[in-house]
This record gives structure tokens, C-alpha cells and sequence, in this order.
């Protein structure tokens, strides 16, 4: 069994922009910069935020962070987009979900100009991806493409499980992983919480992607000898033994699967590094898409 290490790829993914953006600053070039949209105060979105904006930090890129009130009208957030979009400085823009039940999603993720839309969730976004033209890919998807391809994980022929089919992770991923490119070429079949015989068609898969949201749901008994397993599953337990109250687990019984498997992916450590690392290289090819432009 071999760890696929989402901690050291988004490493070096951090570490080869890192070297770009210093290129970059010598040549006297325009830097990437994010703007990142925090409304409310959960505690895990605050979380998400602040690890993306200081990643940007780190690595030479430019970031905004702009907090709004839990009660903002829609229409005012509208207004900060807005503003954002017509700002030729701002390469990319995330506003961090969930958001507060009196705003409509689908409006928020409509308004982002979409060659700024490095979250890749506006519907022209999605659409591109799915006819394979050039687009911002859902972060935590391409997230795992790179972990794959860093690994050489050999997909081509092999039969794909995404258990979930959000907007944000299983749809995206079950598409990709069909599509005619490396990493894809799989046959893949998409589960849900209607699918009744889930334990027999993961049985069947090669590589199983477990994006739920369930805590350690995939046992042992559900894989077979040899399977790639993919953790997208973030859940906050509370731990008492712990500082902050709360401990994360995956969607996947880490200890019991990885002895069936030839790759598998930690949490923490796995998936959720990535998922930063795919954004920042959205927002470096926002950023340079604009040098032709
Ligand atoms: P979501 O929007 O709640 O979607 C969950 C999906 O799982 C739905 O399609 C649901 O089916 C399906 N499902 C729920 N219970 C099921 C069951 N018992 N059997 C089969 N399918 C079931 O969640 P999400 O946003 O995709 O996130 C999934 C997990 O990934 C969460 O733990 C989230 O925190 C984590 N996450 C991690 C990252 C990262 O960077 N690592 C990024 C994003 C999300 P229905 O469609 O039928 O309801």
C-alpha cells in the first residue's frame, strides 16, 4: 500500500509557482491575485479562508480577503462582486460556501465574471469542462487529477466509483474521470444516498472516490483487494483531547481499508491540500491568461 501524500504534491505545486511568481516579479510582470469572500463566522469556513489566503501569501501571489456580515442583502454582496469583477487587478474570485440561507447560491456563483471564476462552479464553467474545452476545473476534482497524475496512478480502463454526486465534488469528478484524457478513460458509475446495492458495486470498482461527507462510511467489506481509494470526506468530531475541540475524519475506515489497497489518500493530509494547491494553479492561469489577452 503506498500513501498518496496530497501534504507533499501540494507542496510542490506550492513550490514550483512559487519559482513562476518570482520569475514573474522580475520581469517586471502584473502578479496573480485572489479575492476571497468570507461572509458569517463559521468556524469552518473561517478555516478554509484563512489556510487559502495565507497560501497565496506564501507562495509570492496578491490576495484580498473581504469579510461581510452573516445578515449582508444579497443584493450588497451582488454589489462587492460586482466591484471585484471589474477590478483588472483581481485575477480570481471565491466566495466561500455555504452561505447564509437568506442568499441564493446559484445567483452568487452566476455573478463571478467566468474568467475569474477560479472555484470553477459557475454553469459556463461546468459547461466547458464537460464538452473538454479549456476551464477552471472544480478545485478539490482537479485537486485529486494532480495527485493522480503525480503518482502515476494508472486510470485508463479502470471502472471508477464516485459515491456522491454534489456540484462541488462527485458530479465534477465522475466526469472527469470519464473523460478522453489522462488522468480519465475510466468507466465510471456514480452512487447516491437512492442507490440501493452500493456495497456490490464498490466491491466492483478499481477506484473508489468517497465524497459523502459520512464519517468512515467505506469498510473494509466494500473494497477489493487492490483498489485506489480517494477520501474526499472532511468531518469535524468533537474531541475533548483536543485544543480545538475537534478532530477530523474522512469518509473512509482509514485502518481497516488501507491494508486492501495499492494507493490511498490520508485525512488530513490528503485530499484537502490538494484542493488548495488546484486553486492556486487556477489563479496562476487566470492570472497569465491575461498576457495574451
Ligand atoms: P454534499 O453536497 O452533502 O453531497 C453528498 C453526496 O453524498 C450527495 O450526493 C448524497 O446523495 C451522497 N450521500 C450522502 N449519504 C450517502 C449514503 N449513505 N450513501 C450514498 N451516498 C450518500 O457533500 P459535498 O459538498 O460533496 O462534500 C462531501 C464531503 O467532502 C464532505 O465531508 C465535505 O466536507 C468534504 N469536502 C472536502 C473537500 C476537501 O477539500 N477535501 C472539499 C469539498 C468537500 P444525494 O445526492 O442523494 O443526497
Amino acid at each position: 500500500m503506498e500513501m498518496l501524500d496530497g501534504k507533499l504534491v501540494s507542496q510542490s505545486v506550492r513550490d514550483d509557482l512559487k519559482k513562476k511568481v518570482e520569475a514573474r516579479r522580475n520581469e517586471g510582470k502584473k502578479l496573480p491575485h485572489l479575492a476571497a469572500i468570507l461572509i458569517g463566522n463559521n468556524g469552518a469556513s473561517e478555516t478554509y479562508v484563512a489556510s487559502k489566503v495565507k497560501s497565496c501569501e506564501e507562495i509570492g501571489f496578491r490576495s484580498t480577503l473581504l469579510r461581510l456580515p452573516a445578515d449582508i442583502p444579497e443584493e450588497t454582496l451582488l454589489e462587492h462582486i460586482d466591484i471585484l469583477n471589474r477590478d483588472s487587478d483581481v485575477d480570481g474570485i471565491l466566495v466561500q460556501l455555504p452561505l447564509p440561507a437568506h442568499i441564493r447560491e446559484q445567483q452568487v456563483i452566476e455573478s463571478i465574471r467566468v474568467d475569474k471564476d477560479v472555484d470553477g462552479f459557475h454553469p459556463e464553467s461546468v459547461g466547458r469542462m464537460v464538452q473538454g474545452l479549456p476551464a477552471f476545473l472544480p478545485a478539490t476534482p482537479y485537486g485529486i487529477l494532480l495527485l493522480l497524475e503525480h503518482y502515476k496512478v494508472e486510470t485508463k480502463g479502470k471502472h471508477a466509483v464516485v459515491i456522491g454526486r454534489s456540484n462541488i465534488v462527485g458530479r465534477p469528478i465522475s466526469i472527469l474521470l470519464n473523460r478522453n484524457d489522462y488522468p480519465g478513460n475510466c468507466t465510471v458509475t456514480v452512487c447516491h444516498s437512492h442507490t440501493p446495492n452500493l456495497k456490490e458495486i464498490c466491491l466492483q470498482a478499481d477506484i473508489i472516490i468517497a465524497a459523502l461527507g459520512r464519517p468512515e462510511f467505506l469498510t473494509a467489506d466494500m473494497v477489493r483487494e487492490g483498489a485506489v481509494v480517494i477520501d474526499v470526506g472532511i468531518t469535524r468530531m468533537p474531541d475533548p483531547s483536543r485544543k480545538s475541540g475537534f478532530s477530523i475524519r474522512g469518509d473512509v475506515h482509514f485502518d481497516s481499508v488501507a491494508p486492501r489497497c495499492t494507493y490511498i489518500t490520508p485525512v488530513p493530509g490528503g485530499v484537502g491540500p490538494m484542493t488548495i494547491a488546484a486553486l492556486l494553479m487556477n489563479t496562476w492561469k487566470a492570472c497569465i491568461a491575461k498576457d495574451t489577452n
